[in-house]
Formats: C-alpha cells, sequence, structure tokens
C-alpha cells in the first residue's frame, strides 16, 4: 500500500490518516467460542485480506473436557491448560487469523440450585474498569475498524459471555477518548467504526435448518433445542446482517475440530449434512449494535459503510 492510497476512515485516530487494510476484531469469552460463532466470517474476511484478530477473555480453565472419544488428559491443570492453548493456536491458523489473550480466568458455568457463588478472582467478578482496561488497549494498539462480540444476554447466561459483553461494549466506547484509560506509554486513542453481536444461535436458524433435516428424512440434533427455545420464549434478537459465508464452512470445521478436547467430531456441530447447510443457510448473522458511519440495513458486509468506493480489500 503507498502512500498516494493512503485515506481517512471513519474508524480512526483523531487527525490521522489510516491506511488499509480493513481489520476485524473478534472478542470472544472462552477459546473454542471463536470456532462455534462467527467463524466462517473470520475465515472469509481473513482470506479477502481483511487483518482479523481473534480476543480470548479468558483461558477457558474451566471447561470441562466435551469430547467423549478424547483420548488421555494431562494429570495436571497446567498441562491442561498448555493443552487448550495449544488447540486454540490450531483454531486460529485454521481460520488465517491472529490471536490474543487478555489472561482472565474462566467464571465456570454456576449450576445448582441455588447457584453457587462465583469462584474468587474469576473474570466475571473482576470490577468493569479492570476488566476492560486489557481490552482498550488492545484496540488501540490493533485499531479495528469493527469489533463483534455477543448481545447483552451473553448469547446464553454463561458469566463470562455476559462479562464479555461488557467489556467489549465499554472497550468500543471508551478506546477512542484519550481521556480514558490512560497508560504510560499507550498506543493512541482509537475509535472503532462498528460494533456487532453474534447472532450464530438464532431460532430462525436452528428451525431452518432443523425442518430441512426432517424434510431430507434424516434426524435432526436440534428437536429438543426447537421444543425447549419455543417453551421459553427467548425473544429474538434482531439480526441486521448476513455475511455469506458456506465456502468458508470446511475452515470453520476445522477450528472447531482443532478444539478436539471441546468438540466430538461425532456430536451436536457435525450432525448437519453439510451440502443440506449450505443449502438452507449459507451465511452467519449479526446485529448491528453501534455504529459511526451512515449504513443501510439489512446489510451484507461487516465493513459496509467503511469500505472506499475503490475497494482496499
Ligand atoms: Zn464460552
Amino acid at each position: 500500500m503507498t502512500e498516494s492510497t493512503a485515506r481517512q476512515t471513519a474508524g480512526s485516530a483523531p487527525g490521522t490518516v489510516d491506511r488499509a487494510p480493513l481489520r476485524l476484531m473478534a472478542v470472544h469469552a472462552h477459546p473454542d467460542d471463536e470456532s462455534s460463532k462467527g467463524a466462517a466470517t473470520s475465515a472469509r474476511y481473513a482470506a479477502e485480506g481483511v487483518e482479523v484478530l481473534v480476543v480470548s477473555c479468558t483461558g477457558g480453565e474451566r471447561g470441562d473436557v466435551l469430547n467423549p472419544s478424547f483420548g488421555e488428559l494431562p494429570a495436571t491443570a497446567e498441562g491442561m491448560a498448555e493443552l487448550r492453548r495449544a488447540e486454540m493456536a490450531a483454531a486460529a491458523k485454521a481460520l488465517g487469523v491472529s490471536h490474543r489473550w487478555l489472561g482472565f480466568v474462566d467464571s465456570g458455568l454456576p449450576e445448582g440450585d441455588p447457584l453457587p457463588p462465583l469462584p474468587e478472582g474469576c473474570f466475571a467478578l473482576v470490577p468493569l474498569e479492570e476488566a476492560a482496561a486489557p481490552l482498550v488497549e488492545l484496540v488501540r494498539e490493533f485499531r479495528p475498524h469493527v469489533i463483534t462480540t455477543y448481545d447483552p444476554s451473553g448469547g446464553y447466561p454463561h458469566p463470562d459471555h455476559i462479562m464479555c459483553h461488557k467489556v467489549a461494549f465499554e472497550a468500543f466506547h471508551a478506546a477512542g477518548d484519550p481521556e480514558r484509560y490512560q497508560v504510560e506509554g499507550g498506543a493512541p486513542a482509537w475509535e472503532p467504526a462498528k460494533l456487532y453481536y453474534n447472532h450464530d444461535f438464532s431460532m430462525n436458524r436452528i428451525r431452518t435448518i432443523h425442518e430441512a433435516v426432517v424434510d431430507a428424512g434424516l434426524e435432526s440434533p436440534f428437536s429438543d433445542w426447537v421444543e425447549s427455545r419455543a417453551a421459553r420464549e427467548i425473544p429474538e434478537r434482531e439480526v441486521t446482517t448476513r455475511v455469506e459465508v458456506a465456502p468458508y464452512f470446511p475452515q470453520r470445521d476445522a477450528a472447531l475440530i482443532a478444539h478436539a478436547t471441546q468438540i466430538d467430531p461425532e456430536g451436536f456441530f457435525f450432525a448437519i449434512p453439510r451440502d443440506l447447510e449450505a443449502d438452507v443457510w449459507p451465511f452467519e448473522e449479526f446485529e448491528l449494535a453501534e455504529s459511526r458511519v451512515p449504513t443501510t440495513l439489512p446489510e451484507d458486509d461487516l465493513f459496509a459503510g467503511i469500505r472506499t468506493e475503490e475497494g482496499l480489500v
């Protein structure tokens, strides 16, 4: 990219000229969330030349081993943590993205009635200013035009997913204000242009795929889900943006498989024939939560309103 193609973008530090490429930051709670939410979108943009950075708020220390076919596990917590880090590195490679840890400790999913208290020192108990500080710093360093994360409910009620929303929301609003989160020698303020929420598990998607699977005479893995979600009447969030990603399902699947302790290759995520999925639901969905650039809804591109007419990506 030469000086003559330098440009001013909407997502920029005040008074500076930014240069392509575009940058996308996907903020997630645990290692493996990046591979089940918005993964094919990350792979597509990375393949198109966008710089994509996945951020994991926690190390996933309290995640259970969810793959019954996984072999012998490391005996120590440190060995397990090392294994999760290696899995995450392999997933990032499969998606073609960069990755950073924020370094917080997994809160675990509390179970029981009444719910037990959260463990001391875990991510969800860290005061917001302290929890958001490293992400604000990373936003100023990486300078994303677009940030994706979860909606205020967390997408599902895991305390780390709700906390992940809070810190990403805070960073989106604070990173551009040089008066906030000041760090000696830190990167200059940066204002991202758009904030999105991931919506890969909408009732619309689940029901559409479920019905297509049943119509094809196959057994649907979503039967219970469709019934229990209907019974709970969870309000649907608004979808503003559908990104076409079917050609990147193989990268998404490779990233899921890379989390070998978490994802069963014979399980839920792989129960839908991929040609059927590509046929009836070839996209990933997002909700535009905040925008500092004008855009027209619905969109099919997270960078709508940010790309210049010359198309720098
Ligand atoms: Zn998670």
